[in-house]
């Protein structure tokens, strides 16, 4: 393709995504297709000679569209926006025609410093101290554009590891070696933290223990303090604690005013992740949740998610950037140059080598949108969520679960785990709305997210009509359900009265064990579902199972918790209590909670702990990710180790025995009572 045909290509190409786009709520928002559809579509073979580009353009249409999940569309309601608008189209195009690959100031001078110019202005918008940016004369700070939110979450937990091993070193001697210091390393975070989380410490080789959140989901000090003082006494030490504001799950926001104070006090390096939720601080109204701010090191959010960037934007600040740079800097000779010292290479910033020039859409969307135009964006947005909210609250049938503070609204149909997985499986299943699960304290509740880029009442209107639409159906069917299965009851009683005067063996033998009757409710109840899926058009699709974070999207990986939940919290309990926000003492307890408070949070051991001999002593439950096992602590080691009888950097050993992984505790610990296995 040569210039003058991709001007011809390229106005084609405008003209159709301006009609994808304006013309998007025509199509189903997620596709009707199963895995491996496209294999039977596309040859196995690429092809030989070129082909002609309508050929191209058509099996976009037919082949790719006929495939996706439409996320700029109007009911597309899950996970969190994906931004998009055309100055940040417009912006990556030009990004891709000039194709640098800005790693260091002279590989892409106006790419680096567009980029810290840009930072300094986001940073400044969104309220964060000037402590942050670089071009405050005194700051040590600064910001640079990652390609997500979990890149930022294992940038920042590198470079505090670094720290914390620098100044382990320097307390206990050069000659300890790092490994022993490592298994000394303990971070934090809450339950409700994005898996992204847990994935940084399993790649950096530190444990990471687990926090429960209040009744609200919010990570509070007190909970913080003990767990790590609990450590200290057990002779870990604490150097890493990533908050939240905006959880994945339910919105919620961790207290920085509380954490913060501790992490200073323990010169533990605060990291704050708002990937969604961050964007909403370009509003002054909404800086009340970023309170206790100034105690972090590290801040990072997407403008990719909520700020009509296109993917991939995530911007983070560090507050020393030397700390930062020092974990991540390598410097080959090939990549210096005559201004190492006087500008900023962003290939220290974080893990990859090559950038691209993601400034440009963030400066293009900026300038386009203007500060006003982006709090403008936020604030419809915030304010949709809460005609949502007004909704479910007015309709007796349902209940809103979380505290509506800026897009998501967490919601649930009165009834029952199953029945709500059930709705939202069967809104999904039409291909007319699109919403995902959350776990919220072990209840299946429905997220709710205003995502369209141009989202209005209409279609807060349309949404809610649908959901009521398919609840209602839903609750007949389950009317029906229950009276059928209520006259086949009474049916039986007349068979079995029947079948005491038949002679037949088989039935009579049937009837001893129960399987007659097993059978008589199997057949109703396969008729039932036929049925249902008729009526309700109920067509299994496997973006029901979509997932993002399967912890909390994933409809069968959520089972066990809700079915563990069904037995604990009735939803005669849920109906009567108010919602947690409104209620000081949080949802009502269930039987099992106290004792379970008591062993709330777990530690993510890395795999790589696993190794060495010792034998069995007491047992405490340990979560491996994706793999739950029993552990042995024993309290005191008879490891061999090298470290100095002074030091408390003795070493960990493990040993597997059927099944079994029996560990020596690096030190006398009391872990145990704290510690348990998860369920997902
Ligand atoms: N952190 C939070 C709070 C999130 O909600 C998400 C994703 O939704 C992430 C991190 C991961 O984001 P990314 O896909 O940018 O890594």
């Amino acid at each position: 393709m040569d210039g003058e045909e991709f001007k011809v290509r390229g106005r084609e190409m405008v003209d159709y995504i301006v009609q994808y786009l304006d013309q998007i709520d025509s199509r189903r928002v997620t596709p009707g297709i199963e895995p491996g559809y496209l294999r039977n579509l596309i040859p196995a073979e690429p092809p030989q000679e070129p082909e002609p580009w309508e050929n191209v353009m058509k099996d976009v249409e037919d082949k790719i569209m006929v495939g996706m999940t439409h996320w700029q569309h109007p009911r597309f309601h899950a996970y969190f926006p994906a931004g998009n608008s055309y100055p940040s189209i417009l912006a990556d195009m030009l990004s891709d025609a000039i194709g640098c690959v800005g790693f260091s100031w002279a590989a892409a001078p106006a790419c680096t410093e567009l980029e810290t110019i840009v930072l300094d202005w986001l940073g400044k918008v969104v309220g964060l101290p000037s402590s942050f940016l670089s071009m405050s004369p005194t700051s040590k700070g600064g910001g640079v554009i990652q390609s997500c939110a979990s890149e930022c979450v294992l940038d920042c937990l590198l470079a505090a590891r670094a720290q914390a091993i620098k100044d382990l070193k320097a307390k206990y001697g050069e000659h300890v070696e790092e490994t022993s210091l490592l298994s000394k390393l303990m971070a934090y975070c809450s339950r409700e933290a994005h898996s992204c989380v847990e994935k940084a410490a399993m790649i950096s080789f530190v444990k990471l223990r687990i926090l429960e959140p209040d009744h609200n989901n919010e990570l509070r000090g007190d909970i913080l303090k003990q767990a790590m003082d609990e450590d200290m006494k057990n002779g870990l030490h604490p150097f890493f604690v990533s908050t939240t504001l905006g959880t994945t799950g339910c919105c919620a926001f961790d207290r920085l005013d509380e954490i913060g104070p501790i992490c200073k006090a323990n010169n533990v390096w605060l990291h704050v992740d708002g990937s969604y939720a961050g964007n909403a601080f370009i509003c002054p109204e909404f800086r009340y949740l970023m309170k206790g701010i100034e105690f972090a090191d590290s801040f990072n959010f997407n403008p990719n998610k909520w700020m009509l960037v296109n993917f991939d934007c995530s911007t983070m600040w560090v507050k020393d950037r030397f700390k930062l740079t020092q974990a991540l800097v390598v410097d080959p000779l090939y990549l210096q140059h005559s201004y190492s010292e006087s500008a900023i290479d962003y290939r220290h910033w974080g893990i990859p080598l090559s950038r691209r020039f993601r400034a440009l859409k963030l400066w293009f969307v900026i300038r386009n949108y203007g500060v006003s135009g982006l709090q403008e964006y936020i604030r419809n947005h915030c304010r949709l969520a809460k005609v949502f909210e007004s909704k479910v609250r007015e309709d007796s049938r349902f209940k809103v679960m979380n505290d509506v503070k800026v897009g998501l609204v967490c919601f649930r149909l009165l009834g029952g785990n199953k029945l709500n997985k059930k709705l939202l499986t069967t809104i999904n299943a039409s291909g007319k709305l699109h919403m995902v699960p959350a776990n919220m304290n072990d209840i299946f509740v429905i997220r709710f997210c205003v995502c369209a880029p141009n989202a209005t009442e209409e279609d807060i209107d349309i949404a809610w009509d649908i959901i009521k639409e398919e609840a209602e159906k839903l609750l007949s069917e389950e009317k029906l359900n229950q009276s059928a299965l209520a006259s086949v009851r009474d049916r039986q009683e007349g068979v079995k009265l029947e079948i005491r005067g038949d002679s037949d063996e088989k039935k009579e033998e049937e009837e001893e064990t129960g399987k007659f009757e097993e059978n008589q409710l199997e057949v109703i109840k396969q008729t039932l579902e036929r049925k249902a899926s008729k009526n309700l058009e109920h067509k299994r699709s496997f973006f029901v199972r979509m997932v993002s974070d399967p912890k909390l999207y994933n409809p069968h990986i959520v089972k066990p918790l809700v079915e563990q939940a069904e037995s604990r919290v009735s939803d005669e309990q849920l109906l009567l209590s108010p919602l947690a926000h409104d209620n000081p003492n949080g949802r009502p307890k269930a039987k099992s909670e106290d004792r379970e408070m008591q062993s709330s949070s777990w530690i993510s051991w890395p795999m790589a702990m696993l190794g060495g001999n010792a034998g069995p002593m007491e047992e405490v439950n340990v979560r491996f990710r994706n793999w739950n096992t029993t552990f042995s602590l024993s309290p005191h080691s008879g490891s061999t180790n090298s470290s100095s009888p002074s030091s408390p950097i003795n070493n960990g050993r493990t040993k597997m025995e059927n099944d079994r992984v029996y560990v020596t505790s690096p030190t006398p610990t009391s872990i145990a009572p704290r510690v348990r296995s998860a369920s997902v």
